[in-house]
């Protein structure tokens, strides 16, 4: 006995408009493809190689990175969360930002200002300080003995102030590297707030 097709009216609508059916479902996903990948992948499409070596932040002060910049980040700052510390085997907060470098490599200044204090420090080693304004600081930690500057000195943005080493006990199994600080109103904050290489 031949069997008919005793689908209802719906499936009857379905089998007559599949293709037109198709079309708008395939259209309403690449729309929800393209929406999502607007909202989902805003991300700055610049590849880390073309961004230039003085790379500098336009927030709040246009600040340099002190070693150039295509040197690792060897530890990030943080103040609300423990990060593992090689040296002492623990874990805690970091107050600065950790660049490596090969000891020797030039540290400059983040910006112009005057050089406030240069000091042999026990664990932090041979320490810089400039202040750029009067709520505005820099600390350049764990340099080389060869300083360039001295207390009272005006710096230039750029200056050469001294060389990366490995002088600061307190993070002395991260080899040579430079520890900088950015303090702002008596507050360490996040380098990477001021230089865009170190976000
Ligand atoms: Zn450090």
């Amino acid at each position: 006995m031949e069997k008919k097709y005793t689908g209802g009216r719906a499936a009857r609508f379905f089998k007559k408009n599949l293709y037109y059916m198709i079309i708008i479902v395939a259209t309403l996903a690449i729309g929800l493809a393209v929406v999502l990948s607007l909202t989902l992948g805003r991300k700055p499409a610049l590849p880390a190689d073309s961004i230039p070596s003085d790379l500098v932040n336009t927030k709040p002060a246009e600040m340099l990175a002190p070693v150039d910049a295509a040197f690792t980040v060897a530890k990030l700052f943080a103040d609300d969360r423990l990060i593992w510390s090689e040296t002492l085997r623990l874990f805690e907060t970091h107050q600065g930002i950790d660049i490596q470098a090969p000891a020797g490599t030039a540290v400059v200044a983040a910006l112009d200002g005057t050089v406030v204090r240069v000091a042999n420090v026990p664990l932090e080693g041979y320490v810089v300080e400039i202040r750029h304004s009067d709520s505005l600081k820099t600390v350049y930690k764990s340099l080389g003995s060869d300083i360039l500057v001295t207390e009272g000195q005006t710096v230039a943005r750029g200056a050469r102030i001294g060389s990366v080493a490995d002088t600061m006990t307190y993070e002395i199994a991260e080899g040579p590297h430079l520890h900088f600080e950015v303090v702002e109103a008596g507050a360490l904050k996040d380098p990477g707030l001021y230089i865009a290489a170190y976000k």
